[in-house]
């Protein structure tokens, strides 16, 4: 059966997220535009919102409302702050290795603190050895007597300056990877160096240091060796899942104020709007859309029912933030030179469109994946 309705809880849900946005972040985007912090504003919403519990169990003191509802949050945050929607999906993806892999004593420790917005979590496998190649790790865990020892330095961390839960990716043998929960405190845990990205200002990013970090044997999620597994099924479909609806917010937003300006604009006595070449850009960022929105929504849609969405979330991740970074580049063009000015969007859209594309995953590595199964 194929529906494409929301339900009446997605639809109340996409309102208060809407709320959120306009009433919350969109004042305090300029500040972050000029600083590159996160006010602390935008951390305490999400979490009296619970925007962070929403795909958290009710027995784990969340709303449990799933994976399409994720993503309705996200688009609609990303619609204003694409910064605010990609750290609040990062937030979501360090939750969910402990909810999928987790024992029940991890869960009942970590998750009903998270679902209350009075922790946060992240996920840390990137290495300077490559994020296409996550086996090339180099960050060690060594076992010594009922706790590991674990050194190494994960970069490009989303949230790695906020999150007090971090799920860290780690060497355990030659060939042998083991994931960890790890948290702020931890003897040898530390965050090192923000870095200042092209866009996306105002959403942490930095390097996790690990020097000679006692983590207790109870804190492996699964069993030696589950590391792989565990970090790459949140990456591939959580991961992905949210970068497509932060570009879909994205998108959205262009499609907005490049119709708005070209009612607006007056040129040869007339809207720009009724310019054919305008008209043009404009269909191809609508078409684009509304395709985005099919290909995420239904992946998203999948992982509720708990079918296998890799692959979909793969196609998703790829076309949606390709089509918005040329949304992106057409809002600008459509501005003439208002397009780079900093008193409008247009130019943060493309910035920001640009720091998606390598997030969790590059678009190489995405098509690398849609052949696969193509080729199968
Ligand atoms: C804003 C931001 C936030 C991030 N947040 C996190 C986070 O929270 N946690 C985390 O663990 N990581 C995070 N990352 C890291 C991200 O997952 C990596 O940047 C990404 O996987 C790419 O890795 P890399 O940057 O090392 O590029 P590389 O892997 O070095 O890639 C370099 C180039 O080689 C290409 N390439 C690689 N393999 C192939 C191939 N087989 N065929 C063709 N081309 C190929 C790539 O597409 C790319 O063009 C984040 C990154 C960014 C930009």
């Amino acid at each position: 059966m194929v529906e494409f309705q929301f339900t009446e809880e997605q639809e109340m849900l996409r309102k208060a997220a809407r709320e959120f946005a306009e009433q919350v972040v969109a004042p305090l985007v300029p500040k972050m535009e000029e600083t590159d912090e996160t006010p602390e504003e935008i951390i305490k919403g999400m979490g009296e919102r619970d925007l962070l519990a929403v795909t958290i169990p009710p027995e784990y003191g969340g709303l449990g409302l799933g994976h399409v509802a994720r993503v309705i949050v996200l688009e609609e945050v990303a619609r204003v702050s694409v910064a605010t929607a990609m750290m609040l999906q990062v937030f979501h993806l360090g939750i969910d290795p402990i909810l999928v892999f987790g024992t029940e004593e991890q869960k009942k420790k970590y998750l009903p603190a998270l679902a209350r917005g009075e922790r946060l979590a992240t996920v840390a496998v990137t290495e300077a050895t490559g994020g296409s190649e996550p086996t090339a790790c180099q960050t060690e865990a060594r076992l010594e007597g009922d706790h590991y020892v674990l050194n190494g330095r994960k970069v490009f961390i989303t949230d790695v300056h906020l999150a007090d839960v971090q799920v860290v990716f780690t060497r355990t043998g030659e060939k042998e990877f083991t994931t960890f929960i790890l948290e702020k405190g931890m003897e040898g845990f530390r965050p090192g160096r923000y870095e200042h990205k092209v866009g996306m200002k105002g959403c942490d990013t930095g390097e996790l240091i690990l020097d000679n970090c006692v983590v207790p044997k109870e804190n492996m999620l699964g069993k030696p060796g589950d590391g792989l597994k565990v970090a790459l099924a949140g990456i591939s479909e959580t991961g992905r899942e949210g970068i497509a609806g932060c570009a879909l917010g994205l998108l959205q937003a262009c499609l907005e104020s490049s119709t708005k300006f070209a009612n607006e604009r007056i040129l040869y006595g007339r809207p720009i709007a009724k310019l054919q070449g305008i008209q043009w850009k404009i269909a191809e960022m609508a078409v684009n859309l509304e395709a985005a929105r099919l290909l995420t929504y239904r992946a998203a849609a999948m992982r509720d029912k708990g079918q296998r969405c890799d692959v979909e979330m793969a196609q998703a991740k790829y076309f949606v933030t390709e089509a918005a970074a040329r949304a992106a580049k057409d809002t600008c063009d459509i501005h003439g030179g208002y397009g780079v000015m900093n008193e409008y969007a247009a130019q943060r859209y493309l910035r920001d469109a640009q720091v998606l594309i390598p997030s969790a995953g590059t678009s190489e590595i995405m098509r690398i994946v849609i052949a696969r199964a193509a080729l199968k």
